[in-house]
């Protein structure tokens, strides 16, 4: 299994290759060269795998220059019971109105980019093991990838994490989960700016090819296709516990801002995964929605991005949605690149000719839900099922809720727990969030972080004094 850019500008390369990189070097993303096929038989014969059997099926597909016997042993390090909470990893969790709950966020950070992070952090250090080599990640968050990160890499050999947060702007239980670790390899930098300018700096240090060369710096944003292969591994589990035989139609909701856990939904059902359907929920930042009810991509600038209770997906530029295009496009990199370039000369795209495709051919369909419809959700679901909900996955269930139809599973991806957010939970219910009772000590425990202004020197000199630089 090779890999290719969207733009068309990048040899061929392995898996392990582009596990290192972030965009390809053409400023593409990365893409297998084909989609692996899995029969119906094949999916009959995977009903008796638990998670960490299956993860290793699924991800041998997209992996073939890791020895299966050590994909293997990475997989069932990754996805343990003490991680995840059960042996399930991924419960199923019913509601009472035709949905289910993916309880995709059981993970340590309470979120469902655990789910790929922990299979990254083993497969990193792997890979630079087998390198000799170590790599410096630089990143940028807003709460949930940066956490899921840091517990995903703390203590790893050859790895180490400068994570850039914006400066009072986090939820204190997110502050408390990141700012607790004191691994020697996890360093806290929270500026004093907004998010866009963290990554704004995150982009200027690792634009910087001498700077990033010397110290490895590397990325674990949703650009990774490690990670989109991780997440894929969902959406077949998902599947299998939902249904009893071949053939049966599952949809799945998925709450998205960056597009890249509906993007690993779409390549499941491109590898013949009986998906109905495909929905998209956004909060007010609809870019996403907007792109499929009309078919024009308008990425909207950071003054036009509203700051909502579902903070995680205040995003309005989505930057998975190219690998989604370039399949759209018939994996022509010179049409992926005209739109770009229109994007870049006219701030939008237009493919409303192809709009009509979006359901018919790929089963997607979208819709928005507001701050109202989330607290609304969140005290309805508390009432009907006995089940509290996070604001993102209300977002979900809001908006999945057009689209139950009998006899077909919906599945709702839960992207985290409510503990995560209280403010909201609070707002809605009357009630904080309870927290998971392994992580009530955590608000008070020690906290390390360095505080600077927002400006790049001043990184640049903390990653200089404190990188481990390779030896030759
Ligand atoms: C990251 C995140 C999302 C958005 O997922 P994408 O892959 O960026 O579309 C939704 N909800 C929560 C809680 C998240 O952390």
């Amino acid at each position: 299994m090779k890999y290719l850019s969207t733009r068309g500008g990048m040899d061929p390369q392995s898996f392990s290759d582009i596990l290192l990189e972030g965009l390809a070097p053409d400023g593409g993303l990365a893409l297998p060269e084909s989609l692996p096929a899995v029969s119906a038989d094949t999916l009959e014969a995977w009903r008796k795998l638990n998670y960490p059997e299956l993860a290793t099926e699924i991800l041998s597909l997209f992996i073939d220059d890791i020895p299966r016997s050590d994909l293997e042993r990475l997989t069932h390090a990754a996805y343990t019971a003490q991680n995840f909470g059960s042996e399930q990893i991924v419960p199923l969790k019913p509601l009472n109105n035709g949905m289910t709950l993916l309880g995709l966020s059981e993970g340590p950070t309470l979120a469902f980019k655990d789910m790929a992070m922990q299979f990254l952090g083993q497969v990193f250090e792997y890979v630079l093991d087998k390198r000799q080599a170590t790599l410096n990640i630089l990143g940028a968050t807003s709460g949930d990838t940066g956490s899921a990160a840091e517990y995903a890499l703390k203590g790893k050999r050859g790895v180490s994490v400068f994570m850039l947060s914006p400066y009072g702007r986090m939820s204190d239980f997110q502050r408390a989960q990141m700012y607790s670790l004191h691994d020697p390899n996890i360093h806290n930098i929270a500026l004093k700016g907004v998010f866009d300018e963290c990554q704004d700096i995150v982009k200027a240090l690792a634009g910087d090819l001498a700077f990033k060369a010397k110290y490895n710096l590397g990325a674990v944003n949703s650009i990774n296709w490690a990670r989109i292969a991780a997440q894929v591994v969902y959406y077949f589990w998902g599947w299998l516990r939902a249904t009893s035989g071949p053939g049966q139609q599952v949809s799945f909701t998925v709450p998205s801002g960056n597009f890249g856990n509906i993007l690993a939904g779409h390549i499941a059902r491109q590898m013949g995964l009986p998906v109905r359907r495909l929905v998209l929920a956004t909060n007010e930042n609809n870019v996403l929605e907007e792109f499929f009810r009309t078919g024009i991509y308008r990425p909207r600038p950071a003054a036009e991005t509203h700051e909502t209770s579902s903070p995680s997906m205040d995003i309005s530029r989505a930057s998975n949605f190219e690998r989604f295009v370039y399949e759209l496009l018939g994996a022509d990199a010179a049409k992926v690149r005209a739109c770009w370039e229109e994007l870049a000369a006219t701030g939008q795209f237009d493919l409303s000719d192809r709009q009509p495709e979006f359901e018919s051919r790929y089963g997607f369909v979208a819709g928005v839900s507001t701050h109202a419809d989330r607290l609304q959700t969140i005290r309805d679901i508390q009432l009907e099922a006995g089940v509290l909900i996070d604001p993102h996955t209300a977002d979900g269930v809001k908006v999945a809720a057009g689209y139950v139809e009998p006899g077909i599973p919906m599945l709702v991806l839960e992207t985290a727990l409510p503990a995560k957010f209280s403010e909201t939970i609070e707002a809605a219910t009357g009630k904080p969030a309870p927290v998971p009772a392994h992580l009530q000590g955590l608000a008070s425990l020690d906290q390390r972080v360095e505080v600077f202004d927002c400006k790049v020197e001043l990184v640049r000199d903390y990653i200089i004094q404190h990188a481990p630089v390779q030896a030759g």
